[in-house]
């Protein structure tokens, strides 16, 4: 059964729209990329899916319409990290982390021996027992992205196939960081039976870690498949208006800009 199932999704903001009829399936354990130049509607489009924005259209998770579940039930299967996620003042980490349980704690209730439990686990499996007692705010930007996960999958614990929404996971982190992070959400995806829908702008490394990509521009759908299909030169330098080359490697495609050359500067042919 397909995981998720997004049936032309609309949304407007401000009275104008934004995302336009989009359409996708994504299998359980995919990992789907959405790419686009700025202002595509890439992370409006991830909101809308974690149910964070009224949209028109059909959502529909494991076969079951969005509409029909409750937001305390979609919670419990679909966890989202915003690109820059708000850092609660004054917040451990491990209190951090433990917040993802919420949608499993009974209103008015507390966080359940189990629940603790589960949030120590993923502390442990992300390396974060370190941090678990320093404060969120004093991580660097590679250690905070490791706590925005674990609050993710603390949320998503015990589901099976939940759906992991991550914004742009890695854009504040340099080249080493970026693959520490995406790594650990591969290994997470098939270690947690995860089904991962990201943002990403390194197009090459988005290539490299989606099974399929989504190029969105201008709010609609150009082109949804596996990288060697999308990752192509004439859709990149039409899309993004920009002088690339592709490079056919082992690995994939790799998008390589190509700089503009001046009269009379190195490389001039003239
Ligand atoms: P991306 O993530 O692809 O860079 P966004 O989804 O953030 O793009 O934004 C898509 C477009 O929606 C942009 O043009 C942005 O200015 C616009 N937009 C975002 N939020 C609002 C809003 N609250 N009201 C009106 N327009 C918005
Ligand atoms: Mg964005």
């Amino acid at each position: 059964m397909t995981a998720l199932h997004v049936s032309e999704l609309s949304v407007e903001l401000g009275g104008k729209p934004i995302v336009k009829s989009v359409s996708l399936a994504v299998e359980p354990g995919e990992w789907c990329t959405i790419i686009g130049p700025n202002g595509a509607g890439k992370s409006t489009m991830l909101n809308a899916i974690a149910g964070l924005l009224p949209s028109a259209g059909g959502i529909s998770y494991r076969g079951r319409p969005f509409a029909n579940i409750s937001r305390r039930q979609r919670a419990r299967e679909v966890a989202v990290v915003a690109q820059n996620p708000t850092v609660p003042p004054g917040m451990s980490v491990f209190d951090y982390v433990l917040l993802g349980r919420n949608p499993h704690v009974p209103p008015l209730g507390r966080e359940s021996a189990n629940d603790l439990e589960v949030a120590w686990d993923v502390c442990k499996r992300l390396s974060l027992v370190e941090f678990a007692r320093r404060d969120l705010e004093t991580l660097s930007g590679g250690e905070r992205q490791r706590a925005f996960l674990a609050r993710a999958l603390t949320q998503l614990s015990g589901t099976e196939y939940g759906l992991l929404l991550l914004d742009e996971p890695t854009s504040a982190l340099d080249i080493g960081h970026q693959q520490e992070v995406l790594d650990l959400v591969d290994d997470l995806r098939c270690d947690a039976d995860l089904t991962v829908i990201t943002s990403m702008h390194e197009l090459s490394v988005a290539g490299e870690y989606a099974d399929r990509l989504l190029l969105l521009v201008d709010g609609e759908r150009v082109a949804y498949g596996p990288p060697s299909e999308v990752l192509t030169q004439e859709l990149i330098s039409r899309h993004y208006k920009a002088r690339v080359n592709v490079v056919e490697t082992p690995d994939g495609p790799v998008v390589v800009p190509v700089r503009r050359w001046r009269s009379g500067s190195r490389g001039d042919v003239d």
